[in-house]
């Protein structure tokens, strides 16, 4: 049988990539084996790759799923770019166009074939393709399945006929959406027989995360653009209105920025999301509708205007970010109103759904008042576990955030204005109160005599008004009647503040932002090494390239490939083979024209040539986020380096490192532990496992009774279980 590493050298020779990420490896071996499969990463996790390879390695053709053509297309690009018989069939093909597919799957010329769900499954499809050797269905997208789902996709409920008709072919089903009553709504639309669910890290060290109350939101916009001059970015309202008002504003300022929402006629939307993968410009200014059939994989920003209604809404909105594996920023701004609008909407659903509806948006909520860690507040949320204190890329941990020193004295004096105003007030007159205002109406009711009058003048009004609502949102007290005028009142949690028994967390109102954001450690090493006007001259050339021959940029190289080049600065096409991302086909396609760029450059600016650039750049290692830390160390294994020397590299424990290690094996799928064990001793090891009363390491230790030490034991163990046949874990 087959295994990911066989696929290794078309990898490299059609993609231009040196090895699969981690959770590739599993993915694919799964297509190898012919056995179903639910696969869940994050968007910008690969999940292209995991159905791709095999397709290309495996005897016949693999039918792709995919609800959008637009999608499609770009997928189908990318694959011809890269050398691979690819074709989608859909309604905007000719009758001769479809005939030559026909004949190419015929001839088993072709790899891939891209299907919409309602195409595949008409009749005509179904019997043509019965005719013919599949090598898997894969399906795209697939929580467009559930109706728990986000996008739920009537269309793809067909799809369960799969399993009926091509009796023995594996179905794959790809998506980014966590939970797991979609995964498991999923395998049994389906009809999947006991597939293999796989769920990747839902932390994507990449982004950086921020969350911002909102106040000048265009000022809070340019700022976070002004960090990424010329970059592309993808900004998200909550109005069709504001869509339009904020791209004229920056087109005003010079940017290139385009509106896009659903009320635009089609030709337009196509425009402008053609316009932003061609990178004629660089911001789109929209409203969620702008989303599902984007895979420009190059977005360095993504600015919520408003908050989303849900986590998982967040998730995937900003998770356009950064999907080459690049460091991206995401801005959250958010207001109070956001969350009442949501819970409106939330009160207008059918009751069984109003319930979730509702928490839902609390959650959202309390992400965007809390002071966690922004990453392992949504890895928690998405049900795994965060590792280490501080990820480094998000303002709670890179203290951007201002949180109030005295915040059990702030909220009490708060709580016991609300309480003397008699909790018959609502949270702007409070603040007025807590402020000295000496307004008419304060005056008549004679709150101005109140003992919690101007307790809080030097603060200001919209810093009280901000910590009434964190106060709100943590539950300390809460908004009460119907109508316009909500009023307030204290809590029981409340009450257990004004006696000192809890205290809250509470964040100063924005100062005006330092133009320059620090660029996080992390992002600082992934440039390293490289010539940034080279790397913009490349740029401009990959934007030429891509609009002569009609596709997205990403479709000639991704980021990654040119920060690579801006990097080696290869003068010769066999030096440029060994950039990231450059395979057989892109290196005779572009070849010329980019080493022709690097050249001319590189001695117009004298610059050093062909540098030697193997050595992963090193990281700070102070800095090193725990989850860097292990992507850095599982790199380093991939290059076979001791644990000792791998945890010096990148400052862990040896114990930890060794973890790393056998996260490392799980995850590639190795069976060989060398070079960490010798043969010898794995044979050793292996030739005693049969005979335990269990598989475990204790079990292993007992019986060898420390003739071999333990690091050895945990690592061929971790080998042994990579195997088909191994016993329950
Ligand atoms: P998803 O579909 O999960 O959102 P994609 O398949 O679009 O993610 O992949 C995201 C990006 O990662 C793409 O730019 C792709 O080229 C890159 N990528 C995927 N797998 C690898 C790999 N093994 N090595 C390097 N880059 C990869």
């Amino acid at each position: 049988m087959p295994d990911a590493s066989d696929l290794l050298p078309l990898l490299k020779r059609h993609w231009g990539f040196e090895r699969f990420r981690p959770f590739q490896a599993e993915a694919v071996r799964a297509v190898l084996q012919h056995r179903d499969s639910v696969v869940v990463l994050p968007t910008g996790g690969g999940k292209s790759l995991c159905y791709q390879a095999p397709a290309v390695f495996m005897d016949g053709l693999a039918v792709i799923v995919s609800p959008l053509i637009s999608l499609m297309k770009d997928q189908v690009d990318s694959l011809q770019s890269n050398g691979i018989a690819a074709a989608s069939v859909n309604s905007s093909n000719s009758t001769g166009e479809r005939l030559n597919v026909a004949n190419d799957i015929r001839s088993g010329r072709l790899k891939l074939l891209y299907v919409s769900p309602e195409r595949l499954c008409t009749e005509r499809t179904l019997s043509f393709l019965e005719g013919v050797k599949v090598s898997f269905f894969a399906i795209d997208e697939a929580h467009c399945i559930s109706q728990w789902g986000h996008d739920f996709r009537p269309e793809y409920r067909m799809l369960s006929l799969l399993k009926e008709r091509f009796a023995g072919v594996a179905v794959h089903a790809y998506t980014a959406t966590a939970t797991e009553p979609v995964r498991k709504d999923i395998a049994s639309q389906l009809n999947l027989s006991d597939p293999l669910f796989h769920v990747g890290s839902f932390d994507r060290p990449n982004l950086t995360y921020r969350v911002e109350p909102r106040g000048d939101i265009t000022q809070q916009i340019h700022d976070v653009i002004g960090r990424h001059k010329g970059e592309s970015g993808i900004i998200y309202c909550i109005s069709r209105k504001q869509t339009e008002e904020i791209a004229s504003e920056l087109t005003s300022k010079g940017m290139k920025a385009l509106p896009y929402h659903a009320g635009l006629p089609d030709v337009v939307r196509a425009q402008t999301q053609d316009a932003f993968q061609k990178e004629v410009i660089d911001v789109v200014v929209a409203t969620v509708a702008f989303g599902m059939g984007i895979d420009k994989s190059n977005v360095r920003f993504v600015v919520h205007a408003g908050s989303p209604k849900s986590l998982e809404h967040y998730q995937q909105e900003s998770g356009r970010a950064g999907r080459d594996g690049l460091e991206a920023e995401c801005v959250l701004h958010y207001g109070p109103g956001d969350f009442l609008w949501w819970k409106k909407v939330a009160e207008e659903m059918p009751p069984e759904a109003r319930g979730i509806a509702k928490a839902t948006v609390k959650k959202m909520e309390d992400y965007c008042q809390g002071v966690t860690c922004r990453h392992r507040a949504l890895v928690e949320y998405f049900g795994q576990e965060f590792e280490g204190e501080n990820c480094a890329a998000c303002d709670v941990c890179l203290l951007d955030l201002n949180v109030t020193p005295d915040a059990l004295v702030v909220a009490q004096k708060i709580l016991s204005c609300v309480v003397r105003l008699k909790e018959r007030f609502g949270a702007g007159y409070t603040a007025q109160v807590l402020c000295g205002s000496s307004e008419q109406r304060i005056v008549q009711n004679g709150h101005d005599k109140l003992t919690t009058w101007g307790l809080l003048k030097d603060a200001g009004t919209s810093a009280v008004r901000l910590w009434i609502e964190q106060l709100v949102s943590q539950g300390y007290c809460e908004k009460y009647g119907d109508g316009d005028y909500q009023l307030l009142r204290v809590t029981p949690s409340g009450w257990k503040v004004l006696r000192g028994e809890a205290t809250p967390r509470l964040l100063q109102p924005p100062k005006k932002k330092q133009k320059k954001a620090k660029r996080t450690e992390a992002a600082a090493d992934l440039w390293a090494g490289v010539d940034q006007g080279l790397f913009e001259a490349l740029r401009a050339l990959r934007r030429e390239v891509a609009s002569e021959r009609g596709v997205p940029a990403f479709v000639v190289f991704d980021d990654q490939s040119l920060r690579d080049m801006a990097r080696r600065r290869p003068t010769t096409l066999e030096a440029f083979l060994e950039c990231h991302g450059v395979g057989e086909k892109k290196q005779r396609d572009f070849g010329e024209a980019f080493v022709g760029a690097i050249v001319a450059y590189c001695e117009a600016n004298k610059v050093e040539a062909d540098v030697d650039s193997d050595v992963a750049p090193t990281p700070d290692e102070e800095n090193l986020t725990k989850s860097a830390a292990r992507h850095q160390a599982f790199s380093y294994f991939e290059h076979g380096m001791p644990i000792d020397q791998v945890a010096e590299r990148v400052n862990r424990a040896f114990s930890t490192t060794r973890q790393y290690l056998v996260e490392f094996i799980a995850h590639t799928g190795r069976l060989d532990a060398q070079p960490w064990v010798d043969e010898q001793t794995q044979s050793r090891v292996e030739a005693a496992i049969p005979g335990l009363p269990q598989l475990s390491l204790n079990a292993l230790n007992e019986h060898f009774q420390k003739a071999i030490d333990y690091d050895s034991l945990q690592i061929v163990l971790a080998c042994w279980r990579n195997r088909p046949t191994a016993m329950p874990k």
